[in-house]
């Protein structure tokens, strides 16, 4: 599964979650659901270890 970076526009907290499509990402801070997708500047599929990140610090 993927793990995605989410940041939440009510707190400015930044996590992860490792989600499927169907979930509802609420932020674990604060509970709200009013979070976004967060790119941290990588190029995906450039160095994809196919989902064990430890390889590269995120490449999904
Ligand atoms: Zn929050």
């Amino acid at each position: 599964m993927p793990v995605l970076d989410f940041k939440c526009n009510d707190c400015g907290n930044e996590f992860f979650e490792i989600t499927t499509a169907n979930e509802k990402i609420k932020c674990p801070k604060c509970k709200s659901e009013k979070v976004e997708r967060v790119y941290k500047g990588k190029f995906y599929g450039k160095n994809n270890c196919g989902g064990d990140c430890s390889c590269c610090g995120g490449c999904h």
